[in-house]
């Protein structure tokens, strides 16, 4: 009889949790670790609330993977019987001078069958009153989509993992010699050695750091700054109830998410933000971002102009030159796959990763071509 492969997967965030959990489903032996646990709030996928759309622009592998994604969010919440999406829908705000992106998602999430109206500024202004629609001249809603729990689905998906049988450890993978072929084994930061047939390093905007020959800066970490603002006493125009999710990429990519939990309404910006240190960067928003995002939310959303700020987080993006993911094996390391890059949205294909990762490493198949690292080296 074989025996069943063992295999280490390292950071428990979106990518790493999601994959350790198919690799076990799928009968491998996993160890899962993480340095500060599922979701913490040093890793990108920490916080509360993350976006689930289609919408992604022409010519790109996100529509598809989204709208497997989708189905898998929903397959989990029924297995465990708790919701992570709420489907308030997404409202993408196009302007008809340059809707390049939006004109091209169109036929992309009809290929991917996500579902998706087109809407013209009267029919906008009439659902949804609150929001300014001056300088935009139609949209795209896709109503299955919306928010995803973040930290909570992270959380979730490890306790499955261990319920299932997996092992996870509160641990940190030392930075040593991980470059070496052939890998038997990883030092820990209680000074242990973990060994496993295969290693699977999904740790995120770390991911330079424990593989500076193979990755290096080729996954920066950038600041990004989220706010939260008060509406009014009594205001419900601004909850998950009454608004969907929205976007508007014209010029600056803005976004927001409704109120929820009695929080407040999220905005950020979705322009990459100065370099940061994940471990030890002071989480601190910047009174420049804020000036220019309470402008932007006076004008688009007029009802909160004077609204208070609040709350902030501070997240960061771990970014690639091309904004793809990363998917590869170590060059020179057969057993060791790196896996990261979501570059600011990666979050929502976290179960679609976990699925096509487990499938690659117990099937030796061959990662997408846009995902490779070899892709750095031809460009
Ligand atoms: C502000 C912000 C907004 C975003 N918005 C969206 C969105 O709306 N939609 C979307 O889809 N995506 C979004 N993203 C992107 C998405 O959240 C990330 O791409 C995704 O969460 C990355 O997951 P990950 O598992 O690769 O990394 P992480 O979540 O960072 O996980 C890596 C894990 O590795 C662990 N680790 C690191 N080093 C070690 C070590 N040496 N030993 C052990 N463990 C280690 C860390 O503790 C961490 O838990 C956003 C990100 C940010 C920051």
């Amino acid at each position: 009889m074989k025996t069943k492969p063992h295999i280490a997967v390292i950071g428990a965030g979106a990518f790493g949790g999601w994959t350790a959990l198919n690799l076990l489903e799928r009968g491998a032996r996993v160890t899962l670790l993480d340095a500060w646990g599922p979701g913490n709030s040093r890793a990108s996928s920490g916080g509360e609330t993350r976006v689930m759309r289609g919408t992604y622009g022409p010519d790109q592998p996100y529509t598809e993977m989204a709208a497997r994604a989708l189905k898998l969010w929903a397959k989990y919440e029924r297995r465990w019987k708790r919701q992570f999406l709420h489907r308030t829908g997404v409202l993408w705000m196009a302007s008809g001078r340059d809707d390049t992106f939006e004109r091209g998602s169109v036929k992309m999430l009809r290929t991917a069958k996500i579902e998706y109206r087109e809407l013209s500024a009267p029919q906008m202004k009439k659902r949804w009153p609150q929001i300014n629609f001056e300088g935009i001249e139609w949209g795209i809603f896709e109503p299955e989509c919306g928010y995803l729990e973040a930290r909570a689905s992270c959380q979730a998906v490890v306790e499955a993992f261990v319920a299932a049988g997996g092992r996870y450890r509160q641990a940190s993978v030392l930075p040593d010699e991980l470059e070496n072929s052939p890998l038997g084994g990883v030092a820990l930061s209680d000074g242990s050695l973990l060994k496993a047939d295969r290693f699977v390093f999904a740790c995120g905007p770390w991911l330079g750091k424990l593989f500076p020959k193979a990755i290096g800066d080729r996954v920066q970490a950038t600041k990004q700054d989220i706010f939260f603002f008060g509406a009014p006493a009594g205001d419900d125009r601004f909850c998950d109830t009454h608004l969907p999710v929205w976007a508007d990429h014209r010029g600056r990519f803005r976004y927001g998410i409704p109120g929820r939990d009695r929080r407040g309404f999220k905005i950020a910006d979705d322009t990459r933000g100065p370099s940061f240190d994940p471990t030890f960067g002071e989480r601190v928003a910047s009174p420049e971002t804020l000036k220019d995002i309470r402008e932007y939310v006076g004008f688009r959303f007029p009802a909160l102009k004077d609204a208070p700020l609040v709350e902030t987080r501070v997240c960061q993006y771990e970014q690639t030159p091309d904004g793809d993911f990363i998917v590869d094996r170590h060059p020179s390391n057969e057993n060791v796959w790196l896996l990261g890059g979501g570059s600011g949205h990666g979050f929502k294909h976290g179960p679609a990763v976990g699925e096509m990762m487990a499938e690659m490493i117990l099937k030796d198949r061959a990662p997408e071509a846009a995902w490779r690292l070899g892709r750095f080296h031809t460009k």
